[in-house]
């Protein structure tokens, strides 16, 4: 499981499900019962199958 923050390095902490249900996409949600938050960005994180390839393709949008 993911622990930090791809973009800030920040430690994630867990959320609720209910609490990050507009923030992601509807088939993640469920298909997925334990989400991960960013404090820093906001940015929720899932354990996924495809999260490399997701977490790359982030970056290249931002930057
Ligand atoms: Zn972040």
């Amino acid at each position: 499981m993911f622990t930090r923050c791809v973009l800030c390095n920040k430690i994630l902490s867990e959320v609720s499900r209910d609490k990050i249900k507009d923030k992601v996409p509807e088939y993640v949600f469920q298909a997925q019962d334990k989400f991960l938050r960013c404090d820093e960005c906001g940015r929720v994180y899932w354990q996924g199958t495809h999260w490399d390839n997701a977490a790359a393709t982030l970056q290249e949008i931002i930057q």
